[in-house]
């Protein structure tokens, strides 16, 4: 039972913490005393947990002891950092004046204090806290109602730490793909849409902290002002048709913003406006069961982004991960991206210096957004130099080729928007070792100001000054022992014998000032000296204002140019992102996908990136596969069957990655590729039971799997691996003959489905645009060898005993299972009619195709004999002959 936080009866500090908590509920309060944060009741509870540091006691309250614990503030970005990534939010309560002053109001006086800022995972600028190759993504989300049961969802993405401000509109269906794609760290939205039941699921599964809104806060009218505001404009045609869910979701992101930065404008560039349908649909199960931008245990490395990124920036990297998450339907907009990759992969000599010229450019859109916020240190206005001076030598390269794409020379015009007067400022300013803040001071360069260099001459020269002056002071009063001298009482004053002291009281020194007379020695000042002596003591204190002045003027002007700057940052990314899909397809020998509107799909030597790149590192070769999904109208289904470890999974999704790879506009991992542009992207695999997850699997795989059969369309491409298997074989089998009629009458999309129900295999015969493949395995003195080649046709056979033998299944267990394994086998042989597939009763149910077919496709029922003895060789096509032969082979 927490104390309840009652401030009768508290200490005037505790009066104090509790009124500043009170307005803070849901945020972590670090209070600054002196040195530390301390963090009071509950929440010193919690982050002494989530921290491991010593929970403490201070004082009692309501008669109960105060839990405490603190942070010291030196180190504070430390441990904020480790809050935020556990999803908390914290307030940052600094002092905001000196404690002297709180004291001259009265002995009980407390330190008046104010929350500076709430720190929160989607509105975090420092360096320190944020990953440099990720983007930093709040997302709001508003939504209009389209009709009675239908409505839209607006999404605002912002990144603080870039100022990039992105707005889209999404259909109720699409509302969480498009989250999945933003992968965002914190997500605003009203209460209303947060308990809306519909949704509760994706709150609850999201990994991003979801702050809900009052409503009264987000009324249209305070949201469209919160957006005129931020811009300075009077009205908002000027940034296109926004729609209202779009606007609702600005102005609650606007808001939450205002909130979480109290005072700090935050400079946004204005929104830009994705169109619908503009990015290839993928929904979050497809992200992670292809492993995009993370593997299924949530990490980088060994994803495909992890696995293609040959970025040398931070802000390539992360645009490499935009693109990544968003390949594009445009064909228009794809071609300019690989017309720019073709042109560097040809110019070996010119990625290289691009290469090299990019990866000496820091990180210029973080730079400007701390600047913006006024959290910028001299390291920052650094970045930003030498970021902008290395965006002029590209721009000029850019400029002197011939016949470089569109994209590549739009590149350069961006580049060469920059004021090269901006960067000699910068450098001409700014000193060659930088402290990381700017209170340190000694960043301005020398010679840049006349008034601090003679502040800071004045500083380091002291003694030189004072020892000229006791020496003109000596020789004046012709007394050789004369003395300048310094102490805590009087300052520097000067020091004579007591004899010489009375000469200099008759005006022998007549500018001397009496201060105190000592046994044998007098102490005078003197104008020129009190002079000095505040120019010394002042000069640090002046150098550190002039330098903040400096500070000042450099930071204006550089946002003077913040549009231009966001810009030079955006089209050096590009040119990152540009050069690393050309260095890859170098690299490994890729090619450029020819891409049109139709339903195509022809691979030719497809590979998967990562598992070849995990091969190559124990020097085994990946096996390279076709696979032609083509169609007129429709695309076609490929059945894979095969035993496990076959490559089956490897296949189909590598297929997949070719897609998103093609449409992102890099080049793809095959010999060669024409794709016809595809809009949405699926991939499942079929659950095994999953105990740990607590809930059903498999009733999870069949909401995924309607999902599927409800949205695909035409244009689209599934990629089903082993779905039905999470339940009895019965139902499975059911379940996946049943999507596979559904996906080729129905949605007739290119798919690819992966299956160990060799019954499936005879669909082939009433399906017309379905084909089996599986993948080739021989057997080498009982052991089984996989080739991992896809060949049309139907597995002959599982293999399990062999692949359990190779699992390391005891040598007993393996024995054991075959003779099991015979004996079955005979048992079904003795029967006189072997089951056939069409006696299943659903099956039977749907006895559309001609009745001899189903039979001849798949079993037979009698012998080997009788086998033959229907066999008719003249009439026979080679293919036919071949799949015979298997039969035969089979039966025996
Ligand atoms: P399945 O889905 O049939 O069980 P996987 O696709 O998971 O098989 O592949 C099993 C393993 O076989 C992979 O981890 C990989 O090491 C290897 N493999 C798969 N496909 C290939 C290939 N085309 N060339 C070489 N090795 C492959």
């Amino acid at each position: 039972e927490p104390p309840s936080l009652d401030r009768v009866g508290a200490t005037p500090m505790m009066a104090q913490y509790i009124e500043i908590k009170a307005a803070n509920p849901d945020c972590l309060l670090f209070y600054r005393m002196g040195d530390f944060f301390e963090l009071f009741f509950e929440d010193a509870e919690i982050a002494s947990r989530a921290l491991g540091i010593v929970l403490t006691k201070r004082g009692k309250h309501g008669g109960n002891e105060i839990p405490m614990c603190g942070v010291p503030v030196e180190r504070s970005d430390d441990y904020l950092s480790r809050l935020i990534a556990l999803g908390h939010r914290v307030a940052v309560c600094q002092q905001v004046e000196d404690p002297a002053e709180a004291k001259k109001r009265g002995p009980k006086s407390v330190v008046r204090r104010e929350v500076q800022r709430l720190v929160t995972p989607g509105t975090i600028t420092e360096d320190r806290l944020l990953d440099p190759a990720r983007a930093n993504l709040l997302l709001a989300v508003g939504r209009r109602k389209i009709s009675e049961q239908a409505q839209a969802y607006g999404l605002a993405a912002i990144d603080i730490s870039t100022g990039r401000f992105s707005l889209s509109e999404v259909a109720d269906g699409e509302l969480a793909a498009a989250i999945a794609r933003h992968e965002p760290r914190e997500i605003v939205l009203s209460e209303a849409i947060h308990s809306d039941p519909a949704l509760a699921r994706l709150w609850r599964d999201t990994s991003a902290a979801v702050v809900p809104l009052a409503q009264a806060e987000l009324e249209p009218a305070s949201a469209e002002r919160r957006i005129r505001e931020q811009f300075g404009v009077a009205t908002l045609d000027g940034f296109g048709a926004f729609s209202r869910a779009e606007i609702a979701a600005a102005g609650a992101a606007l808001l939450y913003i205002e909130r979480t930065q109290i005072g700090a404008r935050v400079p946004l560039s204005a929104p830009t406006r994705e169109a619908s349908g503009a990015t290839l649909s993928i929904d979050a199960a497809t992200r992670a069961n292809l492993e995009l931008t993370r593997t299924l245990s949530g990490e980088r490395k060994g994803s495909l982004l992890d696995t293609i990124d040959r970025t040398v920036s931070a802000g390539g990297a992360r645009l490499l991960a935009e693109h990544l998450a968003g390949p594009l339907t445009d064909l228009e907009a794809i071609v300019q991206r690989q017309a720019a990759v073709a042109y560097l992969t040809e110019e070996a000599a010119l990625r290289g210096a691009l290469r090299d010229a990019l990866a000496g450019a820091p990180d210029l859109a973080r730079a400007l957004s701390r600047t913006g916020l006024g959290r910028a240190g001299p390291r920052d206005l650094a970045a930003l130099r030498d970021g902008l001076d290395a965006a002029a030598r590209i721009a000029e390269r850019l400029a002197s080729l011939q016949g470089a794409p569109r994209a590549l020379a739009a590149i350069g015009e961006r580049l060469a928007g920059i004021d090269s007067g901006l960067v000699a400022e910068l450098a001409a300013a700014l000193a060659d070792d930088l402290p990381l803040n700017r209170r340190d001071g000694g960043f301005v360069r020398a010679g840049y100001r006349a008034d601090i260099d003679e502040s800071r001459e004045l500083g380091r020269d002291s003694r030189k000054v004072i020892a000229a002056l006791q020496a003109r002071y000596a020789e004046e009063s012709g007394c050789r022992t004369l003395r300048i001298k310094h102490n805590n009482m009087l300052g520097f004053y000067i020091e004579v014998p007591q004899a010489v002291g009375e000469a200099c009281l008759k005006g022998l020194m007549r500018d001397f000032v009496h201060r105190q007379t000592m046994i044998d020695a007098m102490r005078f000042t003197s104008v020129e000296l009190g002079e000095l002596e505040s120019k010394i003591s002042g000069a640090s204190d002046r150098v550190l204002a002039m330098e903040g002045e400096v500070f000042e003027a450099l930071a204006a002007l550089v946002m003077a140019q913040a549009t231009v700057i966001a810009d030079v940052a955006e089209a050096l990314a590009a040119l990152d992102v540009a050069a690393s899909h050309a260095e890859l397809a170098v690299e490994l020998d890729w090619t450029r996908p020819g891409l049109d509107a139709g339903v195509a799909f022809a691979i030719e030597g497809g590979r998967h990136p990562v598992v070849e790149a995990a091969l190559r590192r124990s020097g085994e070769p990946f096996i390279a596969n076709d696979c032609d999904l083509s169609g007129k109208e429709s695309g076609r289904i490929r059945l894979v069957t095969g035993p496990n470890m076959g490559g089956k999974s490897t296949f189909l999704r590598q297929n997949a990655l070719i897609v998103v790879l093609a449409q992102m506009g890099a080049f793809v991992p095959a010999r060669s590729a024409h794709l016809g542009l595809v809009d949405r992207l699926f991939s499942r695999v079929g659950a095994a039971d999953d105990l740990a997850r607590g809930h059903s699997t498999f009733m999870v795989e069949m909401v995924e799997t309607a999902a599927i059969l409800n949205q695909a369309t035409r244009r689209s491409l599934v990629v089903l691996d082993e779905i039905g298997r999470g339940t009895a074989t019965f139902d499975g089998l059911s379940i996946a003959w049943a999507c596979l009629e559904h996906l080729h009458e129905t949605n007739g999309c290119r798919s690819l489905f992966a299956t160990h129900f060799h019954e499936l295999t005879a669909l082939s015969q009433r399906l017309s645009r379905l084909d089996n493949a599986t993948l080739r395995v021989t057997e080498h003195r009982g052991d089984v060898v996989f080739l991992h080649e896809v060949v049309p046709g139907v597995a002959d056979k599982s293999y399990g005993l062999q692949v359990a033998r190779l699992a390391g299944l005891p040598k007993g267990v393996v024995a054991r299972a075959g003779a099991i394994l015979k004996g079955l086998e005979a048992s079904e042989r003795d029967r006189p009619t072997r089951r056939k597939i069409d006696d299943l009763p659903l099956f039977a149910s749907l006895a559309d195709a001609p009745p001899s077919e189903p039979a001849q496709a798949v079993m037979v029922d009698d012998t080997v004999g009788a086998l033959v003895d229907e066999l008719d060789p003249d009439a026979m096509t080679p293919r036919e002959a071949l799949d015979a032969l298997y039969r035969l082979k089979r039966e025996r």
